[in-house]
């Protein structure tokens, strides 16, 4: 029989929080103006502001001030440029961003500063529209994310765990990474079942 080789993945990468570290910006500015001693492990849900009496709106404002010092920010782990390009050979990866507009200039440069290939920036109004995109699998740190992708009949989640994703449950066709080394092999898991 010949050998059919794997379907190409659609793959769509989110940005904060799976390849910029942001929210480390973020507690440093956060600290500053409201002299909290906030730190990443602090933030153990989605919407931690609630919990840290940080109103949404100071929430986005301060990271959208973050990216505005986007030299600053620095990546989830070293070499993130070598580590994503080995799921290249998957399939077509798109970075895909609910980066209010004003940011994307800065996110655009900081994407190219760390020399991160991609095929298309995508910017989404909301990270909820991200599943009107036709993926087939959403490498994001968003937990709220999963249960629409667990209900999508075709996409796939790889999700990139971080201390606000934590008590995310484990749900058909989402799967977890501890790290960007795991998401080769979660990938292949992926191409698999699809092929
Ligand atoms: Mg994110």
């Amino acid at each position: 029989m010949p050998k059919v080789s794997p379907s190409k993945l659609k793959i769509a990468v989110d940005l904060d929080g799976v390849l910029a570290e942001s929210m480390l910006v973020w507690c440093e500015r956060a600290n500053k103006e409201f002299g909290t001693h906030l730190k990443m492990e602090d933030l153990d849900s989605w919407s931690s502001w609630k919990r840290f009496a940080i109103s949404k709106d100071d929430f986005y404002r301060i990271l959208d001030e973050s990216w505005d010092e986007w030299r600053e920010i620095p990546p989830t782990e070293p070499e993130i440029a070598e580590k994503v390009a080995r799921i290249e050979k998957f399939g077509d990866l798109d970075i895909v961003t609910g980066r209010s507009k004003r940011t994307v200039d800065a996110a655009r440069s900081w994407v190219d500063s760390q020399k991160i290939r991609y095929r298309r920036f995508v910017r989404v109004l909301g990270w909820r529209d991200k599943i009107l995109l036709d993926y087939d699998v959403y490498i994001d740190d968003a937990p709220d994310l999963m249960p629409l992708i667990s209900r999508n009949p075709t996409a796939w989640g790889v999700l990139y765990e971080r201390p606000w994703n934590r008590s995310v449950e484990s749900m058909p066709k989402v799967l977890k990474a501890k790290s960007w080394q795991q998401v080769p092999v979660l990938l292949k898991r992926i191409q698999a079942s699809k092929s």
